[in-house]
């Protein structure tokens, strides 16, 4: 939707101006297995603080929108959210090529609350909105590498002609991939009040985990905007973390503000992997 296209844009333009809290210092080494069903409550690993999840090297995480081919007559908005079916087989080859594996919203979970370690180079990619071409087309080409990505879901969005549909969803989690929540219909959170955070976080959660028939404790906000007035109602929904776009972490509750990084479609492959070592910080 436009709207969503002037705000993400907006902080894609913060990409270069912010920076977190990362020693760098920390060594990851093979992955322990995070499974969905792994309760947190029942983990006897010390449970990390904000300081210290700050501190922590920060895992990457790309963001998509639509991956289809755009015309010439396309806005600049457009080309921007569309990544070429062409470019992002690049993309996932790039990434492969480099060593990076795929890790899911749980992994980095324990990662960052429990101390769970992680592949060497961990990556995540992270698909908004619900387009159907993100089934069509991601899936696939994510398949020959052995790929793993994570879908926010906008729920009103759900069957609806150029979306994916109920059984595309939960085949893309019944294959191993996160499904997630992305609020009922893409208000955004810092404007909520009170039936919306029943009606965007809560419902939706249900709606999801109904399809996949499995929790949903992952979510992204529209347009990446979040306040803190979000947090304790994400909290009381049940979601373990929360995903923006390239802002800085929140101080106090950076489980609550993961970062993300939006793939721009005018981007080349080598342009794409220098983006995201330097956004997140990394060797
Ligand atoms: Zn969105």
């Amino acid at each position: 939707m436009k709207t969503n296209f002037v705000f993400t844009a907006i902080c894609a333009f913060l990409l270069g101006a912010c920076h977190s809290a990362t020693s760098g210092t920390e060594k990851t080494a093979l992955t322990k297995n995070a499974e969905k069903t792994e309760q947190p409550s029942q983990d006897s690993s010390p449970v990390a603080d904000a300081a210290a999840i700050l501190a922590k090297k920060e895992v990457p995480v790309l963001c998509y929108h639509h991956i289809k081919d755009i015309k010439p007559s396309d806005g600049p908005m457009t080309k921007t959210y569309s990544v070429t079916p062409a470019h992002f087989a690049e993309q996932m080859k790039a990434l492969k090529d480099d060593g990076y594996e795929t890790i899911l919203p749980d992994q980095l979970y324990n990662y960052l609350v429990h101390g769970a370690t992680l592949p060497a180079k961990p990556v995540i990619l992270s698909f908004d909105d619900t387009d159907e071409d993100q089934f069509t087309i991601a899936y696939p080409e994510m398949k020959k590498y052995g790929f793993k990505g994570v879908f926010f879901i906008m729920t009103v969005s759900i069957n609806r002609p150029h979306y994916m549909t109920e059984e595309q969803l939960k085949e893309l989690s019944d294959a191993g991939n996160a499904v997630e929540a992305h609020t009922w219909d893409h208000h955004m959170v810092t404007k909520y009040q009170g039936e919306d955070w029943e009606k965007q976080l809560v419902q939706p959660k249900g709606k999801v985990e109904g399809i996949i028939g499995k929790s949903a404790d992952y979510f992204a906000y529209p347009f990446g905007l979040w306040n803190r007035a979000a947090f304790p109602e994400l909290k009381k929904a049940g979601y373990k973390m929360a995903f923006s776009l390239a802002t800085k972490r929140d101080s106090t509750q950076p489980l609550y503000t993961i970062r993300r990084m939006i793939v721009a479609g005018q981007w080349s492959t080598p342009g794409v992997l220098n983006a995201m070592k330097q956004t997140f910080h990394l060797d």
